[in-house]
């Protein structure tokens, strides 16, 4: 009854799957992780991490490692196409309020950091996951109500499975598939995925500093250049150490669209390398918010590690059913304007961490309760940060006539205590894993209160009493000893 000895398939090793995974194994849960790429790319630009993940860094002990390969923001600066000021964010608050700065990191290293906490023998590579089963029944055994299949034959079974397998979810699919067949999916889960903007991310090799002077700030140099309305795009770049710059380009399109309708259109299910080597060719006379064009990064970045990604929005009403669940893009897909994807990603699998380490009996009401917990924990704050993406999406991003004038209006004339509570709301929700000694804050604002596992707290009472136990009785071997060695003198 006290251990139920589950093991838990994650499907997707992105930085949501990395992050259960690290869980998991602290927590001492059998898992294993199943990614259909055949090895790991370093892709994608920079990530924002604040006091909303960094206290989890601190009780995993890899936030010096961030530190050392992360740069702080003091502001976000916005430029307009001859690199006139449009206005900025100030965030040098942040760390003197929260206790820790805004650091920006490469999303690659971010990545490499998760993955060498998870031992190499628990993900599978080149495993893509083509369908999943449950049985539900209270007959089965345990290690066999879940099975997966991948597209080379693999088959594994488990418990219960968790699919952080990105936005296009092959988990999701499957747990809409049945319960669309129940009549019982929401109408809003079963329409596709649809997106407004499109995206291409890298990062450049070391720079010349002298070439780019930028490149000698202290602090990460988050800004963003706004081209001309009629082009629709807007150029992100944020300086890392080592002398290299993470960028990205966003174009807005003139009409949303879908997965389902571009493949159509370019015939390119996997938006590989293709599809980034004709927008590279598109955006390369673009400029930059540093001086200079697009095309300069382009050039000194690794070709190959340039990826071309859509801007997908949606907040899917269903995240489990039976013993599936979805945690991060699978479940929440986001702007990047917020900076808050892989944070979410990461506060999901804190918090199914947590009730997966407090499930009692390997049944599945228990299970599907769990998930509930989960759920109910995570969905409002993944809808904030949905909600306040899309908000800073218009601010950052936004092309129209309104845009641009939210754009003047909450760049230069939103009072600053107004922007204080803003990042204090965002910084004071700190979840950590239950079932380690929780990290104490450090800033001037206390985070949201959060309780420890149930099955952790009753783990240090028993070891505590053990304690207790071993010291009386050490303490009555030393009251009966002198009795002894008296006795033996009187002798
Ligand atoms: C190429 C790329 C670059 C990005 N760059 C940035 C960036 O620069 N900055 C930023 O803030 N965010 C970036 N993001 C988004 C950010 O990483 C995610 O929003 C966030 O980390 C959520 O992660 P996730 O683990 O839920 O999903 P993902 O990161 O999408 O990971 C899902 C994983 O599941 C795997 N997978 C999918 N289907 C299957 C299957 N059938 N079987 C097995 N495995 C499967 C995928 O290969 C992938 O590794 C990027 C995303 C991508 C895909």
């Amino acid at each position: 009854m006290e251990d139920p000895n589950l093991k838990v398939l994650i499907i997707g090793a992105g930085i949501g799957g990395l992050a259960l995974a690290v869980l998991l194994e602290k927590a001492g849960i059998a898992y294993e992780v199943y990614e259909r790429a055949s090895k790991v790319r370093p892709l994608g630009s920079a990530v924002q991490l604040n006091a909303n993940i960094l206290p989890f860094f601190q009780q995993l002990g890899i936030c010096d490692d961030i530190r050392k390969f992360g740069k702080p923001v003091e502001y976000t600066r916005v430029v307009g196409q001859n690199l006139q000021s449009l206005g900025q964010i100030d965030a040098t608050e942040v760390e003197q309020r929260m206790g820790y700065p805004s650091i920006i990191v490469a999303r690659p290293e971010l990545y490499d950091l998760l993955l060498s906490q998870v031992p190499v023998s628990k993900i599978h590579m080149s495993k893509k996951i083509t369908s999943v089963e449950q049985d539900l029944s209270s007959t089965m055994q345990p290690g066999t109500a879940v099975k997966i299949t991948c597209s080379d034959g693999t088959v594994a079974h488990g418990d219960l499975i968790v699919g952080a397998d990105g936005a296009y979810s092959v988990v999701r699919q499957h747990i809409y598939d049945d319960l669309l067949k129940k009549n019982k999916l929401p109408a809003s889960d079963a329409k596709e995925l649809s997106f407004s903007h499109v995206c291409l991310v890298g990062t450049t090799k070391e720079l010349d500093p002298e070439r780019y002077p930028i490149l000698k700030q202290p602090d990460a140099r988050h800004s963003i250049l706004m081209g001309p309305p009629k082009m629709r795009y807007s150029v992100w770049c944020f300086t890392v150490p080592q002398n290299r710059i993470c960028w990205f380009v966003t174009l807005q399109m003139q009409k949303a669209s879908s997965k389902s309708k571009e493949e159509k259109l370019v015939n390119n299910s996997e938006w590989g390398p293709e599809a980034a080597e004709a927008m590279c060719q598109q955006v390369k006379d673009y400029k930059t918010p540093y001086g200079g064009e697009l095309g300069d990064l382009i050039e000194n970045t690794d070709k190959t590690l340039i990826s071309k990604v859509m801007l997908e929005e949606k907040q899917f009403k269903t995240w489990y059913d039976g013993r599936a669940v979805l945690l991060g893009d699978a479940c929440h897909k986001m702007l990047p304007s917020g900076g808050q994807g892989a944070i979410n990603a990461m506060h999901d699998a804190i918090i199914l961490a947590n009730m997966i380490y407090d499930i009692r009996e390997n049944t599945t009401p228990e299970i599907a309760d769990a998930f509930k917990k989960y759920r109910d924990a995570r969905f409002a704050q993944a809808e904030y940060h949905i909600n306040t993406s899309k908000q800073l999406g218009k601010i950052l991003m936004g092309v129209s006539f309104w845009d641009r004038i939210i754009r003047k209006i909450a760049l230069n004339y939103v009072p600053k205590f107004l922007i204080r509570m803003a990042m204090d709301k965002q910084g004071v929700y700190q979840p950590q894993a239950g079932f380690l000694p929780l990290f104490p804050y450090k800033g001037f604002i206390a985070p949201l209160s959060q309780e420890p596992c149930k099955r952790y707290v009753e783990k240090q009472q028993r070891q505590a009493e053990q304690t207790n136990q071993a010291q009386r009785k050490a303490t009555e071997a030393a009251i009966v000893e002198p009795k002894v060695a008296a006795a033996t003198v009187g002798l």
